[in-house]
C-alpha cells in the first residue's frame, strides 16, 4: 500500500480539524517555542503550561522504573521523550493516563491535579493515549473501533460528523470501515490507533513508539500527520526510539536514562550536541 493512498486526504481539513479542541492553543512556531524553551532550561510559564509533572515517581512492585522526573509540556508545543529500552519512557506515558498509578509526585493537566485518576477520568479532562504497538481491537470493525474512540462523549451528531470528517482525512479508513481491524496492514492499524485516540477530542496526544514496525514513507506519512494535527492546535507527548526523526517535529524533548532525566532543551540544542548524537542518535542518524 502507498503511503500517499494511506494518507490521502491531508491538508484538506484546515477548515474543520479532527480531534484537536484546543481552541485557545497557542500556534504552532517552532523557532520561537524551541527557543523560549531553552532559555528558560525546564521552566514552563503557567499560563502556557498544559502538562506539569513533578517529581513523579512510578514503580512495578519494588523496582523503581520512573525515579521522580520533572517535566512541562506548554500548549501547542510537540515534545519528545528519547531514550533507549527500558529507559522509562512508556512508563511515563502510562502514569500520565492513568494506566499506572504513581507511587509519588503530581502531574497537572490544565490547571487541574490528575495524579492518580483512572483513566477513563484522564481522557475525559483531554489526554488521548495511543500506546505501543497501538492495541486495537482486532476483532472489531474499523468503525466499531473508531466509536469506541468517542465512548466519553454522548453529543451523537457531532460524533457523526467527526466520523465524517475523520473519513475525509483518512479516506483508507472510509474505504475499510466495515472490515475486522485485525486484517489491516501495520499503517493502517496505526492510522486507526490515532484517528481513534482523535474521536473523543483530545487537547493533548500521547504517542508510544508511532514509528514501530513500519515502512519509512509511512513513518514519514505519520510524523507528517502528527506535525499537521499540532498546526491546528494539538499537543503532542512523543516517545520514541528513533530519536533523530521525534527530534525532527518536536519543539523540545527531554532524554530519560533508567527512569530520569539527563538532558532536555530545544530540539536544535539536542541534535547538536556532540554526546547526545553519539550516545542516542549514532543508529538512527
Ligand atoms: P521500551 O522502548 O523498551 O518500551 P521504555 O523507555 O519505554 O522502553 P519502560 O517500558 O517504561 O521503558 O520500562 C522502564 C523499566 O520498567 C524497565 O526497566 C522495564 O524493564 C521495567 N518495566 C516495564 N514494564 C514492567 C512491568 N510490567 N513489570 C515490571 N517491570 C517493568
Amino acid at each position: 500500500m502507498r503511503a500517499a493512498q494511506l494518507f490521502n486526504g491531508r491538508g484538506t481539513t484546515s477548515a474543520s480539524p479532527i480531534g484537536p479542541t484546543n481552541h485557545d492553543a497557542v500556534p504552532h512556531a517552532t523557532g520561537a517555542s524551541a527557543t523560549d524553551a531553552s532559555s528558560k532550561d525546564g521552566e514552563s510559564s503557567k499560563a502556557k503550561e498544559l502538562l506539569g509533572i513533578h517529581h513523579l515517581i512510578t514503580q512495578y512492585g519494588n523496582i523503581q522504573a520512573i525515579k521522580g522526573i520533572s517535566i512541562y509540556i506548554d500548549k501547542g508545543e510537540i515534545v519528545a521523550l528519547i531514550g533507549a529500552n527500558g529507559a522509562g519512557k512508556s512508563t511515563t506515558l502510562l502514569s500520565v493516563s492513568g494506566v499506572l498509578t504513581p507511587t509519588s509526585g503530581t502531574i497537572r493537566f490544565n490547571g487541574q491535579n490528575i495524579s492518580g485518576l483512572p483513566s477513563h477520568q484522564i481522557v475525559r479532562q483531554g489526554i488521548a493515549q495511543v500506546v505501543e504497538g497501538r492495541a486495537i481491537l482486532a476483532g472489531l470493525t474499523v468503525l466499531e473501533n473508531l466509536m469506541l474512540g468517542a465512548y466519553i462523549r454522548s453529543d451523537r451528531n457531532a460524533i457523526e460528523q467527526d466520523m465524517d470528517r475523520m473519513f475525509d482525512r483518512f479516506p483508507r479508513l472510509r474505504e475499510r470501515s466495515g472490515q475486522i481491524a485485525g486484517t489491516l496492514s501495520g499503517g493502517e492499524q496505526q492510522m486507526l490507533a490515532i484517528a481513534r485516540a482523535l474521536m473523543s477530542r483530545p487537547k493533548m496526544l500521547l504517542l508510544d513508539e508511532p514509528s514501530m514496525g513500519l515502512a519509512p514513507l509511512i513513518v514519514e506519512e505519520i510524523f507528517n500527520l502528527l506535525r499537521e494535527l499540532n498546526e491546528q492546535g494539538l499537543t503532542i507527548l512523543l516517545v520514541e526510539q528513533n530519536a533523530a526523526q521525534a527530534l525532527e517535529i518536536a519543539d523540545r524533548a527531554y532524554v530519560l536514562a533508567s527512569g530520569t532525566i539527563v538532558r532536555s532543551g530545544s530540539s536544535s540544542s539536542l541534535l547538536a550536541d556532540e554526546h547526545l548524537r553519539e550516545a542516542y542518535l549514532g543508529a538512527a542518524r
